[in-house]
């Protein structure tokens, strides 16, 4: 009873501006989060083991590993809210968090989206479509779902992978036994998925506050190099019937998860004009860095809105655009080239604007800053990212 009147009560909590928002790691997505909230009127503290951390450098830090119970106090101590900015927060600190300070987002989300069997299991019974998988707990199991799916395949470990890691796709039969071998190697579960032969991938953002309002942003088209994200075009060159679903089944899912705050929706589009989510991140998306300059309201002011429980904003596109990621190889003449004058994108019409996450150590493939190309059509940007010649191969 108790519990109930207590979960009622913090249904509808709302953190006026002024409130202090903890933030659960301090990387470029809880900067980016704070310079929103800033303007907003919102303070803000982090927990990050690193030193100096992106949102460190322009928020209070407790420096401290993630696990560590009493810096987990400290900060539930000195927010009024937590928020995380990465999904694999250790069950036990949120836990804790949960009970000594406000988390509106909860712990069950991340429980849910921390595995991919329970993420794909909740994403089907809120009547949205997934690949079809079967769960891979032996050789044999592999052998029969394989027979069953038809190759070729992805087998993926359920847990802990991210940027194409912990998983192998499989064309021939031969290939089984290997990559059982190296992705079981640590005992962790597997997951066998169809290979979708997808023309696109896209993802939405979708946010929603504890009241259940629900928005969200248009659907970005992603182009991964290395299985890293390398570009997000929008309006994504797909027809506007499919854009319209697209936005529908993140909502949905956001609506069936239970989610509060952003939820992130990968998605496969098929030739055929299906739609298939992969997977899903409750915390801003890199393929919402758009939205910063580029809509109406950025994903980053939407997700404090949503935790602080204030109506969600408009989300409508301004201007086309094209953000661009810059790795570690990148950045040394992403950074000249944006301290002179350009005359190609001024020549193609396009305005480009810098973010850099201010990260001490650059090393390849390691995410430094982006780009977002506001322009008039998105292929004068892409033209702009050809030209340029930073992101050659
Ligand atoms: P993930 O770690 O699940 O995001 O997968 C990384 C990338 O691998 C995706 O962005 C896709 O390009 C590719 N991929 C993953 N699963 C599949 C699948 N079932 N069919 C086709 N491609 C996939």
């Amino acid at each position: 009873m108790t519990e109930r009147l207590q979960t009622e009560e913090l249904k509808g909590k709302t953190l006026p501006p002024g409130s202090v928002i903890g933030v659960l790691g301090g990387g470029q997505l809880g900067r980016m989060m704070a310079l929103d909230g800033v303007r907003m009127g919102y303070r803000f503290v982090t927990l990050d083991p690193a030193p100096d951390s992106p949102l460190g450098q322009i928020a209070p830090q407790i420096t401290a590993a993630y696990d560590d119970p009493e810096a987990a106090k400290e900060l539930a101590s000195r927010a009024d809210v937590i928020t995380y900015e990465f999904e694999n927060v250790d069950a036990g600190v949120a836990a804790l968090l949960e009970e000594r300070s406000y988390v509106p987002q909860g712990s069950r989300l991340l429980y849910t989206t921390q595995h991919r069997l329970r993420e794909k299991a909740a994403i089907e019974a809120a009547g949205v479509p997934v690949a079809p998988y079967r769960k891979i707990a032996s050789l044999a199991d592999l052998r029969e779902a394989a027979a069953e799916l038809k190759l070729p395949c992805v087998l993926k470990t359920v847990t802990g992978g991210y940027d194409g890691k912990g998983q192998a796709v499989l064309r021939r039969e031969e290939q089984l036994e290997a990559a059982y071998a190296e992705l079981s190697s640590n005992g962790v579960e597997l997951v066998l998925e169809k290979f979708i032969a997808f023309s696109s991938e896209i993802s939405v953002i979708a946010a929603r506050t504890p009241s259940g309002e629900v928005k969200s942003f248009p659907p970005a088209e992603n182009v991964h190099v290395n299985n890293i994200l390398h570009l997000s075009i929008v309006p994504a060159r797909i027809p506007a019937e499919v854009q319209r679903r697209a936005c529908r089944l993140a909502e949905k899912v956001a609506e069936g998860l239970g989610a509060v705050g952003l939820l992130a929706v990968e998605m496969f589009l098929t030739e055929a004009g299906e739609l298939y989510v992969n997977e899903v991140a409750p915390r801003p998306h890199n393929s919402g860095h758009y939205t910063m300059e580029a809509c109406s309201t950025s994903q980053f002011e939407q997700h404090i809105r949503a935790v602080c429980n204030l109506p969600l904003s408009d989300t409508a596109l301004l201007s086309p655009v094209v953000m661009v990621n810059i790795l570690g190889q990148h950045l040394d003449e992403a950074v000249r080239r944006a301290a002179e004058r350009d005359p190609l994108a001024e020549s193609l019409g396009i305005v480009p604007k810098l973010h850099l996450y201010g990260k001490s150590v650059s090393k390849p493939g390691r995410k430094m800053g982006h780009i977002n190309l506001l322009c008039g059509d998105v292929e004068d940007a892409l033209e702009w990212v050809e030209q340029t010649n930073i992101w050659r191969p």
